[in-house]
């Protein structure tokens, strides 16, 4: 399997809760290179955005909500099969469904505050890649 990336948000729940420096080993741990990382606020517009394929689904307003109600860190990370193996990292989207171990399982609360964004595809990971970060922040 080629070296590929995978984007990732650690979202406000987690970093409200003091979560970066332990997510962000877990995530070194496991083999990710960190090839951009800021952190940052998204907009309305952003958040409308960046989930519009979710726009018609009932908790839309509320992940609007959430994702825009404080700073999250926006990183893109290196590894083979990186959005696979990202995936399983961070678990499944309701932590209480989650394996242990995941990120999700250690440190999320609900299925709508779930400290973590992973893209779905390799597709994605470029699309949401490029809607945080310029060619020359990424290293
Ligand atoms: P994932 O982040 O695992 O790819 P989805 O793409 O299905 O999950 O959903 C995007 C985000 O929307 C989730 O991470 C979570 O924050 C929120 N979400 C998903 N399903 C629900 C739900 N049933 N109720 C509330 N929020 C949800
Ligand atoms: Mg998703």
């Amino acid at each position: 399997m080629a070296t590929n990336r995978t984007f990732t948000m650690l979202k406000p729940d987690a970093v409200e809760k003091g979560h970066i420096g332990a997510i962000l080993e877990k995530i070194s741990a496991s083999g990710f290179r960190i090839v951009a990382m800021k952190l940052t606020q998204m907009t309305k517009a952003d958040a409308e955005t960046f989930y519009a394929i979710h726009n018609e689904r009932p908790f839309f307003a509320e992940l609007v909500e959430y994702m825009t109600r404080g700073p999250i860190v926006a990183a893109v990370l290196e590894k083979e099969n990186a959005v696979d193996d990202f995936r399983t990292l961070i678990g499944a989207t309701n932590p209480a469904e989650a394996a242990e171990g995941t990120i999700r399982k250690m440190f999320a609360d609900s299925i709508s505050e779930n400290a973590v964004h992973g893209s779905d595809s390799n597709d994605n990971a470029a699309i949401e890649g490029a809607f945080h970060f310029s060619g020359r922040e990424m290293f």
